[in-house]
Order: structure tokens, then sequence, then C-alpha cells
């Protein structure tokens, strides 16, 4: 029996924190073995923000790098830049044609970045999920794994997809309906300035977020900075203290240990003595990641010849698909 397929990306909209690590690329390369992969550094979607071109440009570069540092092998993935896929834009087209604006208006990202775009809030923001239901429709994935925050964009493109193959299936299903993998444990990763906030990469302050690549010195020191509370002994799950339980929890998620043992170990600490702790599962978790990411990076041939062979691997389904997705629609294909 063939395997089931994934899909999932990141936008190289900034830098890659512990959200993107901890909610997604990390539980990419946990169940890579599982599932065909796709994996695509979803360029597209970054400029629903304003992006200054050569920074666009490297964070791409940056990113590919990163998740073949993470740890995703080849032999199980397809890594990709979701611009080299013309399909994707077109597709987009096409499903917009029948997804009603206010499916769109309803999204809550949507609604969150409208506010600190202000008044001039481009298309392409209000669009980004039938963009996003576009590239995972185009491989027919079967589960998308994603941070909490996307579940909502994995519904709608469940629901495009099921109202594409109720107008146009003929009683066939021409685009698959996917499921979200979302972890209980760090699947909404929380800013380290407002712990009731989620870490972003559009946050314009570094310090809310730890990013995978900081070094050392520059995670000791915002773990410092970091917003807590004036209670002595650390809890998890208690609504009160959201810092509390995010710093708890990322100290979870790097360190290894059980939730058990770090409830026991913290329960009569003071923020002064559990810092320097955190810190430290921080800086041994990442270092490896970021020992790899220099190397690739020092291999720029090798990076691109994993794109391109990417591309092209992308592209012979994503066509298929769209080519399914045109004959549905009537239109002839190419003479
Ligand atoms: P932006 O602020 O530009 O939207 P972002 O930080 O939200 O950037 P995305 O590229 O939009 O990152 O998301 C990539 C993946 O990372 C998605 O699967 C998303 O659910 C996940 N993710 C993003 N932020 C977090 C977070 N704070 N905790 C857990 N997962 C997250
Ligand atoms: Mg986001």
């Amino acid at each position: 029996m063939s395997k089931q397929r994934a899909f999932s990306g990141v936008q190289p909209s900034g830098n890659p924190h512990l959200g993107n690590y901890i909610g997604a690329i990390r539980n990419w390369v946990e169940g890579q073995d599982q599932y065909e992969n796709y994996f695509c550094v979803v360029d597209l979607h970054a400029i629903t923000l304003p992006q200054d071109p050569a920074t666009l440009a490297s964070n791409t570069y940056t990113l590919a790098a990163l998740y073949l540092a993470a740890g995703l092998d080849l032999n199980h993935s397809t890594i990709f830049i979701q611009s080299h896929v013309s399909a994707h834009s077109e597709l987009t087209w096409l499903l917009n044609c029948i997804t009603p604006v206010n499916w769109l208006e309803d999204m809550i990202q949507y609604k969150e970045k409208a506010v600190r775009q202000g008044e001039n809030v481009n298309t392409g923001l209000l669009d980004y999920p039938v963009l996003m239901a576009s590239d995972i429709l185009l491989y027919q994935a079967d589960k998308v794994p994603v941070g909490e925050d996307q579940k909502q964009h994995i519904e709608l493109t469940r629901d495009i997809a099921a109202r594409f193959n109720h107008y146009y299936g003929n009683g066939e299903t021409i685009l698959k309906q996917p499921e979200a993998i979302i972890r209980k444990e760090g699947a909404r990763v929380m800013s380290l300035t407002d712990g009731t906030k989620k870490m972003s990469k559009s946050d314009p302050s570094d310090l809310s977020r730890i990013n995978v690549l900081d070094p050392p010195e520059v995670i000791q020191n915002k773990i410092k900075r970091c917003k807590t509370d004036p209670i002595r002994g650390l809890e998890f799950d208690n609504p009160e203290r959201p810092e509390c339980n995010n710093l708890l929890t990322l100290y979870l998620l790097m360190s290894g240990k059980t939730k058990a043992e770090i409830a026991a170990e913290c329960q009569d600490m003071g923020w002064g003595q559990f810092k320097p702790l955190l810190a430290e599962a921080l800086v041994e978790g990442l270092g490896p990641i970021q020992q790899k990411y220099q190397e690739i990076m020092d291999d720029r041939a090798y990076l691109e010849s994993v794109l391109r062979e990417g591309r092209m691997k992308a592209e012979a389904i994503a066509n298929q698909t769209l080519t399914q997705v045109k004959t549905a629609l009537g239109y002839s294909l190419p003479l």
C-alpha cells in the first residue's frame, strides 16, 4: 500500500523561531518516514505583508537550509520553493472563483493581521487562505502538520475542496480533503513578552521570540529579559499564569524530560533559578541545528540542487492536479 501524503510550509517572512520549529518543522521530521512528504518554503504567502526583496530572497534560502538542518531526509521528503511551481498561483485563481468572500472575512488570522496593516489592507492578505488551500490541494495531501493557529485555514481548505467537488466533480472526488495534524504540546508557543500572544515572525520586537538561529548569548539575554510573574513556585496549566505555562512548556519540549519530572523539579523554584536552566536547554537543543545549517549554507550548490530536484518532483504532481481541475471547469487543454 502506498504511503499517505503530507504537505506543509513556513513563510520566509522573517526569522524562523521556536514556534515554527516546535509547532511545525520538528513534527515534520519526526513523522517523515510515515508519509510521502512535500515541504515548501511559502514565499508567495510572505508578500501578504510588505517585504524587502533582497531580504525575502535571503530568507527563502535560509528557511530551505533550515528544513534540511532540522533533519528532513530527502529519501522521505521533497523540499521546494512555492514560487518555483506556478501551479500554486494558477490554482489560487481558479479556487478564488468558487470561494465566497465571507468565508475569508471570517478568518481569525486575517482579522488580526488586518488590524496591524491599518487602513490599506491588501487583497492578498484576505486571499491568503485560498493560496494555502491551493498549496495543499495540489498535492492531494492527506495530512497537514501545522501549529494550532492554522487549524481554521485547514478547515477552510476542506470546505473549498468539498465545494469544488460538489459543483464540478460529477460525483467524483477531484480534490482530496486533508486533515490537520496538530500536536498537543507546543502547538501554540507564546511570545516571550506577552504570554497571551502567539510567538510570530511578524512581531516587530525580536525580544518576543527565540529564533532558531540565535547565538547562545542572544538566547540567554532574551530569556533573562522575558516576561514572568511575581509568584514563587512554577506550575503548568494555570490560566492566570500564561508566561509560566509557556516557559515551562518550552523547557519540557527542549529538555526531553517528562511533564511530571519538570513539575516536580520546578514546583519550588523562583525565576532566577529557572531561567538559566531554560536558556541552557534551548542553547543545547538548537546548537546542532545551527551547526548543520552553517554547513549547508556553505555549500550553496548542494542547496540549489536540492531545490531544483524538489521543484521538478513537486511540479509533476501539482500539474497533474491542475489539469484535472481545469478539465473539470471546462477549460480545453492547450493545443
Ligand atoms: P507570520 O507572523 O509571518 O505569520 P509565523 O511565525 O506565524 O509568521 P508562519 O510561516 O505563518 O509563521 O507559520 C509556519 C508554521 O509554523 C505553521 O505551521 C504555523 O502553525 C506554525 N507556527 C507559527 N507560529 C507558531 C507558534 N507560535 N507556535 C506553534 N506553531 C507556530
Ligand atoms: Mg503565521
